[in-house]
């Protein structure tokens, strides 16, 4: 017999869960495509994502579909064993990129510590213990591990810890001088988000990418996109490094891949795999078949011209409403980011208020998300309905109202 459901509500947050983080006062209960309902059954247009995760929406039907049919037939087994849908994903997502070997994590943080450690390992195996210094930028985020947090340019996040990770470099970000005044032929590997996410959505410039490109070759180290957020589809390509004309050596998906469902994988090359043996790194739960089942569903929806055409004319009229607010109240200094990756950034004498945005964004049932201080965030599902933005975009300009109002 099932045990009763216990009554919970956002009170119980405070008494029970680590205070990491500061949830919106309501609950989510329900979600559909890219409507969410809360405990009390008022509805909300979800811009957020799950912060970039569900790229086709809420319970997207084929996804649903997955998740029944793989539920009943084979949820993990551990990598003493293979099984089917990891294998199917690993040569789908081989197919569709410059890769050639995959290794599938649970989350962001963990497909980044495996590619910072293969970067290393490679390093130290093909040229010199010595090797191990990482080039890294102010503002990136690359996930909380200590290593990852280390690499990530944003010191309150790794301060207070104990010892860091050594020989890890940061730099400006879209400063390729400064990058040239730090490489060395000790660097193992340049670590970049193609369009910083979490630093306030700014997009890496071509001539910036093509430098580190060509910086990493004449220094024998590996370039190393971090494409959890700005990956499968979120840019308007399956991967953003298509829109600079470069190869990665290494790039790390997560967010979207599980389209909710937690999955992550590091794309390598068969060159740089090759320094790798069984026990040098492991997960229990990487490449679980119910994990991969879904996302392979995800992937053979989002990689289709439809989905992925469909990015741009979304991206457009989000671009237009925000243009329209900004020419009647005076607010963003910038619109910027890629695809469905969008961040507008406040004006200096609005940029306190990003918070009491998102807080008037949901009283009128919106979902949205900021981006630092002053930069809100819109990262919606890549299949989000027109109607929804256009009347998301109606309660948005009715927060902003309220909050200048105030
Ligand atoms: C979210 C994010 C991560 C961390 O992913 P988790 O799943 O939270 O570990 C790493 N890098 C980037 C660019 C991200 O946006």
């Amino acid at each position: 017999m099932a045990a009763e459901k216990l009554a919970v509500t956002r009170e119980t947050f405070d008494n029970v869960i680590l205070p990491v983080y500061a949830p919106a006062q309501f609950v989510p209960v329900k979600g559909k495509g890219s409507r969410v309902w809360d405990q009390q059954g008022k509805e909300y247009i979800d811009f957020s994502g799950g912060i970039a995760v569900t790229a086709l929406g809420h319970c997207h039907p084929a996804l649903v579909e997955t998740l029944k049919t793989q539920g009943e037939t084979l949820w993990h087994t551990s990598n003493v064993f293979t099984n089917e849908p990891a294998l199917r994903l690993a040569s789908k997502l081989i197919a569709a990129t410059f890769a050639e070997r995959v290794f599938f994590g649970n989350s962001g943080a963990e497909a980044n510590e495996a590619a910072f450690k293969l970067a290393r390992y490679y390093a130290c195996k093909k040229h010199s213990p010595f090797k191990s210094k990482i080039i890294a930028f102010h503002n990136a985020f690359h996930g909380r591990t200590l290593f990852t947090v280390s690499v990530g340019g944003q010191p309150k996040y790794s301060d207070g810890f104990g010892p860091k990770p050594a020989d890890i470099v940061h730099v400006p970000f879209n400063d390729l001088a400064a990058v040239k005044a730090v490489i060395d032929d000790h660097t193992c590997a340049i670590v970049v988000e193609p369009i910083q996410g979490e630093g306030g959505v700014m997009p890496a410039t071509p001539e910036f990418m093509q430098g580190l490109r060509a910086l990493c070759d004449e220094h024998n180290a590996l370039l190393v996109l971090d494409e959890v957020q700005s990956g499968m589809g979120r840019s308007g390509k399956l991967f953003a490094y298509e829109h600079y004309g470069i190869t990665p050596d290494i790039i790390t998906t997560a967010k979207a891949l599980g389209g909710g469902f937690p999955v992550s994988a590091m794309l390598t090359t068969n060159e740089i795999a090759s320094v790798m043996a069984p026990g040098v790194h492991g997960t229990t739960y990487g490449g679980n078949p119910l994990a991969c089942a879904i996302a392979e569903t995800a992937l053979d929806i989002i990689n289709t011209p439809d989905v992925l055409e469909g990015v741009e004319s979304r991206r457009q009229q989000f671009v237009a409403a925000l243009q329209a607010l900004d020419s009647k109240f005076d607010l963003f200094t910038d619109i910027r980011g890629k695809g469905l990756l969008i961040g507008a950034a406040l004006k200096p004498q609005h940029a306190s208020k990003a918070r009491d945005i998102l807080h008037a964004a949901a009283a009128e049932g919106l979902m949205i998300l900021t981006a630092g201080n002053d930069v809100i965030r819109f990262v919606p599902s890549l299949v989000i309905e027109p109607t929804d933005i256009e009347e998301g975009m109606a309660r948005f300009a009715v927060a902003i109202e309220k909050v200048l109002a105030a």
